[in-house]
């Protein structure tokens, strides 16, 4: 391991954009292009365009670092346009070799492999990682904490956006572990029937059912909406209602594969094929159903291109998940890029419109600088790709902000965790260490 790599190791770096794979690793392989992924295309999350405007410097040390682990050559900040703050805090920071590509407004521009299509032309190879083609992708909060981490602070903040139906929509650094009541206190919001809330990106984040979770290092923002808003309604449903409700309306009008942000790069995966071979329980050419293997799970399909509510996505989601537990893996090749390509990406408003999203889609969320801290912490040992962190401190101990509580087990991929508050430590289970505010024995 090289000596960033060991630095960005130490301070327990994952990436940040919501995967949690342990940044040292991908810093310790060759490549000639890094890129910045600030395009951040689910709707409603403000996080990395604001800390890319408050932190420009720290953002472009980081990319630099990255460049210099790697070896690489060109360094790409990705950002959309709109994003008019961020982009002008960057440019007088940006170093040799480093530039920023604007993104058009489309979704999913966050998602890598189109991140990397549209920022380079390069295409990653279905089933492949973006190594394969010489580009290492991380998110804007993920470099910035590389930046920290290069002056020895390890990773024991986390910044989201708190948005939707909360009475002040706000973007808040908190220190990891925090619960999200704690956090949802801080937009003015509170528990209520009446709401739910969505861990993450409208599209791709997961229904919180237990708001005392805990903010991790992949948490991407926290969306409040109508308890019976079609967007919950839709994440609640059973994967058995979804393949029959695809049994009984799909028209095979070929909408999701036309649409398919991975099929227009030439990925072999026609989510169309796929419902109808579930449908008659008609497998035909095994490839054809593998290939549920390298959809990305962006949900274009379901929350825009077919026209009757069938979600392309939940079935090849079920079905990637039946495939990885036999231990199938993607044979296929990249086919040709449809030469239409240009023309099938869809403008995020419209997504966000589809989505029921309008009301929120220009809502802003002030960004607090505040340093705030709750009275416990539960600190959790998997917040990344990887075997869980060993726990090295027991129950009663006193630890201080950026100590070291959970260490990567011997020859294994993961990530450290370090305390994120003073305290004692009052708990410690395989799954997560809690440390309560103060110095006094429990
Ligand atoms: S979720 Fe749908 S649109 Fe997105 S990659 Fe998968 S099949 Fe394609
Ligand atoms: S868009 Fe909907 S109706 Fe059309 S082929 Fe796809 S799943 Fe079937």
């Amino acid at each position: 391991m090289n000596e960033i790599s060991a630095r960005v190791c130490e301070a327990g770096v994952v990436g940040a954009g919501g995967a949690g794979f342990p940044t040292h690793v991908k810093f310790d392989a060759r490549a000639e292009i890094v890129i910045v992924n600030g395009a951040e295309c689910e709707p409603l999350l403000r996080t990395d365009q604001q800390l890319a405007a408050v932190y420009p410097s720290l953002l472009v040390e980081g990319l630099a670092r990255a460049m210099e682990s790697t070896g690489a050559g060109e360094g790409i900040i990705a950002l959309k346009a709109k994003y008019q703050a961020a982009i002008s805090a960057l440019k007088p920071h940006l170093r040799p070799g480093m530039r920023i590509e604007i993104l058009r407004d489309i979704y999913p521009a966050g998602d890598e492999a189109i991140t990397i299509w549209l920022t380079t032309g390069r295409r990653v190879p279905p089933g492949g990682i973006p190594l394969n083609i010489g580009v290492v992708v991380n998110n804007v909060q993920t470099l910035i904490n590389v930046a920290r981490a290069m002056q020895g602070e390890p990773v024991t903040r986390r910044t989201l956006t708190v948005t939707g139906i909360v009475p002040a929509p706000i973007t808040v650094t908190v220190p990891i572990g925090t619960p999200l009541t704690a956090v949802l206190l801080l937009a003015g919001g509170g528990p209520s029937p009446d709401v739910a809330f969505i861990d993450g990106g409208p599209v791709m984040g997961s229904l919180v059912t237990d708001l005392s979770r805990p903010v991790t290092k992949t948490t991407g923002g926290l969306i409040a909406l109508p308890a019976d808003h079609p967007l919950i309604r839709q994440k609640l449903s059973g994967i058995r209602s979804v393949v029959q409700t695809a049994k009984t309306v799909c028209e095979q009008c070929c909408y999701c594969t036309e649409l398919c942000p991975r099929h227009i790069i030439g990925h072999r995966l026609s989510p169309h094929l796929i419902v109808r071979a579930a449908n008659y329980n008609n497998i035909g050419d095994p490839e054809l159903l593998t290939a549920a293997l390298i959809c990305s799970e962006c949900g274009l399909c379901e929350i825009y291109a077919c026209p009757v509510g069938i979600s392309p996505r939940r079935i090849n989601a079920a079905l990637k998940g039946e495939l990885r537990a036999r231990g199938v893996k993607y044979q296929g090749t990249l086919g040709k890029e449809d030469p239409m390509a240009e023309y099938r990406l869809i403008p995020s408003l419209r997504v966000a419109q589809r989505m029921g999203l309008a009301a929120w889609y220009h809502q802003e969320a002030s960004l607090s600088l505040d340093d705030f801290e709750p009275d416990t912490v539960a600190l959790s040992l998997k917040q990344h790709v990887g075997a869980p962190a060993v726990p090295v401190v027991k129950q009663g101990d006193l630890v201080t902000r950026g100590m070291l509580v959970g260490e990567i087990p011997e020859g294994a991929l993961g990530a450290r965790v370090h305390a994120s508050i003073d305290g004692v430590v009052s708990g410690v289970t395989p799954e997560a260490i809690t440390v309560r505010k103060g110095g006094g024995r429990s």
